[in-house]
């Protein structure tokens, strides 16, 4: 039953006491919830924080054990989970990451922020992540298939087309995507759409793997373009090397951006004159051939800065595409010391809560990962339709595709919000189009 008195403290002593070691999920929901509460006021308000109380609780928590044997045919034991938040206006949908980080936090954390994200698509799709503490980096190829198979025969039993249709994340790419869906097909012989991100050849998308970093591009420019600031030139300093950095760079060079850096786990690589597509090409067969880390980069060009992060490097725009909470309070001001004009989210959540707060009041434009990193799964529910359907697309169809949709995120960004100081708050827009619309779900369904 919803209480009518529910206050702000109320929930948060409702996260203390019920999620009080998740951190992360902690800061999400208080993210979220400031947001939409400093829109509402007095009575709607208090009806509103007693939603809280009901939406921050998920579905369900599914946690299985993994078993599978190493290349010495010895016994491994890993955690899986799958989350599945919320499924008011569409089917559980979020993607499985592979990382010796995973724990119920993160994925809570992440799941909660799908449900927002995927809201703003305009798609109708609900909220889920999924995931293992299984650490890929190192493991044989042959391991990697073990793993997936054993991870998909407990994780068929809980999703399904109409039902939950996990996708790839950190550490789950093409390659875990297919091993994954192998398995499920020999398990189930059903062959409907209950991954993406598969390979074009068994029904994916040609697209899905570019799709969230030309979607972080293209949401940047129309940003950019309401604030008549031209991305031709731009030193822009990027994070992670990963599928989501990488093909930010590529479109960024597109667009005739200057890229300066890339990182990853153990450093960055700096380029003082920018990274060509020549450096891209050799960068991505570095990474996505031969996974091997930047430490290992032989090109002529490219200064490897151990134990560095990138944002202390003179540029205009920060397109952190790694992790969670990767950019800091101190990383926030050294970038507004350095005169950065915009700080666009390829990661989900990598900008910490106390740096956000730094930027509140600041002439930088802040874009929140929910709504520029939403390319990916908005391709996703694309190749969902395909396969419904036995259809493919060509490549330059999608990245249309995709420009149209990045477009129309931005306009939901924007839907309830004025400007304030000549800018918009993007992250409050973004919360509260995606709040609205889950909330009247959840009203019309339950009541
Ligand atoms: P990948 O696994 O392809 O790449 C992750 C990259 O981040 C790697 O270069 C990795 O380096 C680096 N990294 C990981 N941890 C850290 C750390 N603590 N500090 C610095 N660098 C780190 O993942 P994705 O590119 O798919 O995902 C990146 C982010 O984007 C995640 O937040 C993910 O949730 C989000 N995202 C991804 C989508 C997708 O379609 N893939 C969709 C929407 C959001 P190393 O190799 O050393 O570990």
């Amino acid at each position: 039953m919803e209480s009518k008195q529910t206050s702000k403290s109320d929930i948060k002593e409702i996260l203390q006491s019920k999620h009080s070691y998740q951190t992360e999920f902690r800061d999400a929901v208080l993210e979220v919830m400031d947001d939409v509460i400093n829109y509402y006021d007095g009575d709607s308000s208090e009806n509103i924080l007693s939603f809280f109380n009901r939406l921050i609780e998920p579905d369900r928590t599914i946690k299985f054990k993994i078993e599978w044997f190493d290349d010495q045919n010895i016994l491994q034991v890993n955690r899986g989970f799958r989350v599945q938040f919320n499924n008011s206006i569409g089917p559980y949908k979020g993607g499985i990451r592979f990382h010796p980080t995973v724990n119920e936090s993160i994925l809570k954390f992440l799941a909660f922020e799908q449900i927002f994200k995927n809201a703003l698509t305009g798609f109708p799709m609900g909220g889920a992540k999924g995931g293992s503490d299984f650490n890929p980096k190192g493991k044989s190829e042959h391991e990697i298939r073990r793993f997936c198979q054993a991870f998909m025969m407990e994780l068929y039993k809980y999703i399904g087309s109409n039902k939950d249709i996990p996708a790839g994340d950190i550490g789950v790419g093409t390659r875990e995507i297919g091993y994954l869906y192998g398995t499920y097909l020999r398990l189930t012989d059903n062959f409907s759409g209950v991954l993406t991100g598969k390979h074009p050849n068994f029904g994916g998308s040609c697209g899905r793997e570019e799709a969230t970093g030309y979607g972080c591009v293209f949401f940047l420019k129309n940003a950019l373009n309401e604030h008549q600031i031209d991305l031709t030139d731009k030193r822009v300093l990027v994070s992670g090397a990963g599928n989501v950095a990488l093909y930010t760079v590529e479109k960024l060079l597109e667009e005739n951006a200057k890229v300066l850096t890339v990182s990853d786990s153990k450093g960055t690589l700096y380029f003082e004159n920018g990274i060509t597509s020549k450096e891209l090409d050799d960068l991505k067969e570095l990474k996505f051939t031969h996974k091997q880390p930047l430490k290992e980069w032989k090109g002529k060009n490219g200064e490897y800065r151990e134990d560095e992060k990138p944002w202390s490097i003179n540029a205009d725009i920060a397109m952190p595409c790694a992790t969670q909470n990767e950019m800091d309070a101190n990383d926030v001001k050294t970038l507004i010391r350095n005169g950065v004009e915009a700080i666009c989210e390829g990661a989900n959540m990598p900008v910490t809560g106390e740096g956000v707060e730094i930027l509140k009041g600041n002439k930088i434009l802040y874009l929140p990962g929910k709504a520029a990193n939403a390319g990916g799964v908005a391709v996703s529910n694309l190749e969902l339709s395909q396969n419904a359907v036995r259809q493919s697309s060509t490549k330059s169809e999608i990245e249309n595709h995709l420009s149209k949709v990045m477009e129309r995120i931005y306009r939901n960004c924007i839907d309830n919000i004025e400007k304030e100081g000549g800018q918009y708050n993007y992250k409050a827009g973004a919360n509260l189009y995606a709040f609205k619309k889950v909330y009247k779900s959840m009203k019309d369904l339950v009541g």
